[in-house]
């Protein structure tokens, strides 16, 4: 089953709820924790570990790496045997390993496709980074395989699990800045050269797969809307051997069926920390530092009240939430609030940003 936005409207204020709740004081689970192999051992990964590794319900239980000395680090670090440190080419003997329920996929995007196809069928529950993949064909491929395997697929959406955005959603919802009317977003960094970001074959594109998709998914969850008009511009301004392949900026708009007009900016060349900027008929939202792992700053005029809430929660709760959050589906039979379906209606809109920028993908 699908969330509808409705759902995930009430599912987020809910998870609002919980998330203002010290863990300490939350209801523990009697049930066994779920074990998470991860796949690649890059940046994303270590936060991912330290996270799962704080929750009650989730550990981490195998690696799999192409670096084997970097791994047997890891492994010594959380008591990970070295029978569950696994390569590329053996990855799919993980079938046999009963402490793995579940894989963090955590490698270059279009890997994404091959290693959720094959932990899925190896009878293990996927947790895959985003963007999901790097076409809406490997996104339905994934869904397909899960699916056939009856494993649960859920694309790592930080920001579903986060408290401030979950707050920005909460007050919109309940009409406390009135019928929203325009949403500006924007997230990007300056790209450091031989990145596997600017490799076409495995990031898919640029800047838009990578960061622009978390002001793509923002404006989603913040309207609760699906867009149906989509415009965009993209351009290459710096020709220093570092966009050879893919484009430095997208700028495009989206409108949505109520009339809200979204408009956001993505670039590898220039830091442009995340926010989004909520402005409706009674009141306004800003989040600064939207999207990032700690450092969350929400102010806002609704209900004709001035609110100032900077986040305190650091990092690596944000991905506590969300190893937490999988667990407890995979645990009670639940449908993850951002399934592998809501990284394909991403990749759907990215698809159509890239056509309307005029590059072909
Ligand atoms: P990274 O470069 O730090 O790590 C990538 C890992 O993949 C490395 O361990 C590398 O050894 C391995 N790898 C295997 N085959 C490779 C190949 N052919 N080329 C390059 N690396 C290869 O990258 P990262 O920043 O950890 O990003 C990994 C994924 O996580 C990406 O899909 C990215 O979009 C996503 N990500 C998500 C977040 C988030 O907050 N949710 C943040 C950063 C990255």
């Amino acid at each position: 089953m699908t969330l509808t936005r409705r759902d995930f409207s009430r599912l987020a204020a809910l998870s609002a709820a919980a998330h203002f709740i010290p863990a300490s004081t939350r209801a523990q689970s009697s049930q066994k924790k779920i074990g998470y192999a991860v796949i690649g051992l890059g940046r994303i990964a270590g936060h991912f570990i330290a996270g799962a590794s704080a929750t009650t319900n989730s550990q981490i239980t195998a690696l799999v790496s192409g670096h084997r000395p970097k791994a047997e680090k890891i492994a010594a670090q959380n008591n990970i045997p070295a029978s569950s440190i696994y390569n590329y080419e053996n990855f799919d003997e993980i079938a046999h390993n009963p402490a793995v329920d579940a894989v963090y996929v955590a490698l270059p995007n279009s890997m994404h496709a091959e290693y959720t196809i094959r932990a899925s069928k190896a009878g293990k529950h996927v947790l895959c980074e985003k963007p999901m993949a790097t076409s809406v064909d490997d996104c339905e491929k994934m869904i397909a395989a899960c699916k056939a395997a009856n494993k649960k697929l859920m694309i790592a959406y930080r920001c579903h699990y986060e408290p401030t955005n979950l707050r920005a959603i909460k007050l919109i919802r309940d009409g406390s800045i009135g019928q929203v009317q325009t949403i500006q977003s924007a997230f990007g960094f300056n790209i450091a050269k031989g990145e596997w970001r600017t490799s076409k074959a495995l990031a898919g594109g640029g800047p838009l797969y990578d960061v622009g998709i978390y002001s793509l998914n923002a404006c989603r969850y913040l309207t609760g809307e699906e867009p149906d008009h989509i415009a965009a511009y993209a351009s290459t301004i710096d020709h220093d051997g570092r966009f050879n392949e893919v484009e430095e900026n997208v700028s495009w708009t989206m409108h949505f069926p109520s009339g809200v007009v979204a408009s956001c900016s993505t670039t590898y060349g220039a830091d442009m920390p995340g926010y989004f900027h909520v402005y409706g008929s009674k009141g306004w939202i800003q989040v600064d530092n939207a999207f990032v792992y700690e450092g969350l700053h929400l102010r806002a005029e609704a209900s004709g009240k001035q609110l100032d809430e900077p986040n305190p929660s650091r990092d690596p709760s944000q991905f506590q939430a969300e190893a937490e959050h999988f667990s407890h589906c995979i645990q009670d039979s639940l449908e993850p609030q951002s399934p592998g379906e809501e990284g394909l209606r991403d990749m759907r809109y990215i698809a159509q940003i890239y056509k309307a920028a005029g590059i072909n993908v």
